[in-house]
């Protein structure tokens, strides 16, 4: 227990909450900015149509919306959280579609407008392993001289027929060549998961686990895979349903999932919630809060700890 810095308060686990408490030692929330760019699996460039599960509506929140400025929208998004979360300090949070897609000198532009805003003490990309380089890579680093700078990259899964299936238009070797470019920059990265996929026993699932222990990453995200509306997962559903998680079984899943990453992971995320309006399945009884109180739990219960099985 020991081990791990940032579990408290009845988590077995270390939670990004807590290192961001630690950290700066007050509550600090992502701020979500919607920059108005689009994907190179979605534009023709690698893929049309998007990743099989993508719809962006389904990450956006209320205060995010491409048709103001980076600006306002920071202001909206600042409000509100403070309002709801008491929270004084954010982070610019570039979550929507590619974040890195464009010209580099367009991107400095939009993150440093970003970074400007005086409560924003860090900067979150998130991106596609196909759509990184020396340049992009470059000029975060220059920023992280300055700000938290945390570099997301969308790997999904490490199965190349995974990939396959949902239409991700690259491979598992692009996602290590990211990482391996990433490592020289000495960025804070984080590998985003989806657990769940039809493609995936729950037993390579949790293989795949022990293999983001050697890659070099700070933080992981996982999401367990959601049926969202309009997309062609949906369709997909619709014609042959799969099995997806329900709810108490990924409690455990995740459970055992975290019990085997190495004790310096910190997690972003364990479960993703999608408005209830567009979302097909899994459709679980319980909110992402109460989600969190049972994992807690069951990990408390069962004497499981992150690292346990390392
Ligand atoms: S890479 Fe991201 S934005 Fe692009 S299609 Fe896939 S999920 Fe959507």
């Amino acid at each position: 227990m020991s081990l791990l810095p940032y579990a408290r308060r009845g988590f077995h686990y270390n939670n990004y909450k807590f290192y961001l408490d630690d950290r700066f030692g007050e509550r600090v929330q992502r701020v979500s900015i919607e920059g108005g760019f689009t994907c190179p699996n979605r534009d023709g460039t690698k893929g049309e149509g998007g990743c099989i599960y993508c719809n962006s509506n389904s990450f956006s929140p209320p205060y995010s919306d491409r048709s103001i400025s980076i600006q306002e929208q920071i202001s909206d998004g600042t409000r509100f959280l403070n309002g709801r979360f008491r929270a004084d300090k954010f982070i610019a949070y570039f979550q929507n579609y590619t974040n890195t897609y464009a010209p580099l000198n367009k991107l400095e532009k939009m993150y440093r407008v970003a970074l400007e805003h005086p409560k924003v003490i860090g900067l979150s990309v998130s991106t596609r392993p196909d759509c990184i380089n020396d340049d992009i890579l470059g000029l975060l680093k220059d920023i992280s001289n300055d700000y938290d700078v945390n570099l997301e990259l969308g790997l999904e899964s490490l199965r190349d027929r995974s990939l396959e299936w949902m239409n991700r238009c690259h491979d598992v070797k692009c996602s290590l060549n990211a990482l391996e470019l990433t490592a020289k920059y000495e960025l804070d990265v984080t590998a985003h998961m989806i657990l769940g996929l039809p493609t995936e026993t729950r037993k390579e699932i949790k293989e795949m686990a022990k293999e983001l222990n050697d890659l070099p990453l700070k933080f992981l995200k996982l999401h367990h895979l959601q049926v969202i509306k309009n997309t062609r997962l949906a369709q997909e559903y619709a014609r042959k349903p799969f099995q997806v998680f329900e709810y108490g079984e990924y409690v455990k899943f995740v459970a055992d999932y975290i019990s085997l990453l190495k004790p310096e992971f910190i997690l972003q995320r364990v479960i993703t919630s999608s408005p209830d309006d567009c979302l097909i399945a899994p459709k679980w009884p319980h909110t992402t809060t109460a989600f969190i109180m049972d994992l807690q739990k069951y990990m408390r219960e069962n004497n499981i700890f992150q690292g346990d099985k390392y």
